[in-house]
């Protein structure tokens, strides 16, 4: 197995207390045995399609992730005192369970978040309700460029009024001055998102400090990231990843490549100097509003992004033929439409990249009448946990 797991003294160390939070599955087993249960798992499901080559580990299995994300709440403390404390829910409940530690997230990030939930005490900014509805501060979320060293904070409540927010700002900046920007975001909706969608809330994400967006590099390239953009969590896996998938899909010069499912562009704008041509396509406009900015910044001139559902955007396009196409859709897969439209119209290679096992073996089914499974590639990008990454590259029959 590719991979040199963590020293078993650090490993013991991170252990993490928190179990309840229902996010780290496989917290406690040795990464070497972590990585071949995935495989496993693999295997099990897409056995039927060919070899599951063994999956490329991390170096380190530690506090990779880079988007740190907590939910506030009023609890009393042993002296009976109501405290305000940040975490995440209990699994099917509205009892939030704190965290204070977390073997898997950026700790500069965590570090903010404690400071930010001992600032919104003092200052009596309230914690959000569930119950009653009642209350301020429903959630906070840090994205950090982890190669930068920037971070970007929104501040999500459920209601536009943020009494205290200026004074909030200024504490936070001047305890944590690697903070480069601050967002204050509405979600008033009873929904599992934390940040609120800006057009059903009609309340617009409102910059507080800074530019609104962090920037991260990542193969070489700069990318700006938006709150609302995805933004793959596992920077150092993320550059493997890619590394993977744009090998195996090996565009000639002459080629039209489309990276469809593209986010803010990190895929199609990495392939970019091995093809004629990046079509990149994707639904949040947020996100493309990013791809479309990375493209510029990078001065790359030969990838256009455009704002749409993948399938409809391939039937609304019967001239566009590309010769691969390298999709990366979220974890519930594709979908029918696109998945015809990929089989009509024949690109060479597809290299499919899924966090969802399921769903990849069922999306196969359809890709497989068209097209033979060359390579079947898991990369780690979610140690302690049991999701993976799968890179597989078909063929055209
Ligand atoms: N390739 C990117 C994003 C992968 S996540 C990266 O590596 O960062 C999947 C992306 O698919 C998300 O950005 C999501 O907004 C987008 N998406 C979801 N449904 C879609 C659809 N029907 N058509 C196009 N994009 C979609």
């Amino acid at each position: 197995m590719r991979c040199r797991g963590a020293s078993i003294e650090n490993f013991m160390n991170d252990i993490c207390r928190h179990t309840a939070c229902g996010g780290c599955s496989m917290t406690g087993i040795p990464y070497e045995e972590q990585l071949s249960r995935k495989h496993q798992q693999l295997i099990d499901l897409l056995g039927a399609f060919g070899e599951v080559l063994p999956p490329i580990g991390m170096e380190n299995p530690f506090h990779y992730r880079n988007k740190v994300t907590r939910t506030f709440a009023a609890v009393r403390d042993e002296t009976k005192r109501m405290t305000t404390v940040s975490g995440t829910y209990a699994a099917e409940s509205r009892r939030v369970i704190p965290i204070d530690a977390c073997q898997i997230e950026d700790p500069g990030a965590q570090r903010i978040m404690q400071t930010l939930t001992v600032l919104c005490g003092k200052m009596k900014i309230p914690p959000y309700d569930a119950r009653t509805g009642g209350g301020v501060l429903r959630h906070a979320q840090i994205r950090v460029g982890a190669a930068t060293g920037e971070y970007l904070l929104t501040l999500v409540t459920a209601v536009p009024q943020f009494p205290g927010r200026g004074n909030l700002v200024t504490a936070l900046r001047r305890e944590h001055p690697e903070i480069t920007s601050i967002v204050h975001n509405v979600n008033g909706f009873d929904t599992g998102m934390i940040l609120g969608d800006e057009k059903r809330s009609g309340h617009e994400n409102r910059i507080l400090f800074g530019p609104g967006s962090i920037r991260d590099t990542l193969c070489g390239l700069s990318f700006r990231i938006s709150p609302q953009s995805f933004y793959q969590v596992n920077p150092r896996g993320t550059e493997i990843l890619y590394r993977t998938a744009i090998d195996l899909a090996a565009p000639a010069p002459t080629d039209t490549l489309l990276d469809a499912y593209c986010g803010i562009g990190t895929i199609g704008l990495a392939a970019a100097a091995r093809c004629r041509r990046v079509i990149g396509v994707e639904l949040n406009p947020d996100a493309v509003r990013d791809a479309i900015a990375n493209a510029k910044h990078n001065h790359i001139t030969n990838a256009r992004f455009y704002r749409g559902d993948a399938g409809k955007f391939l039937l609304d396009n019967p001239d566009l033929t590309p010769d691969v196409l390298i999709m990366d859709p979220p974890r519930g897969g594709s979908d029918q439409p696109f998945l015809q439209a990929v089989c009509k119209r024949k690109p060479k290679k597809v290299v499919y990249i899924s966090c969802g096992p399921q769903s990849l073996a069922r999306d196969l089914k359809t890709l497989t009448r068209e097209y033979r499974v060359e390579t079947m590639q898991p990369v780690d990008m979610f140690p302690m946990t049991e999701h993976c990454e799968c890179v597989v590259r078909l063929h055209r029959k």
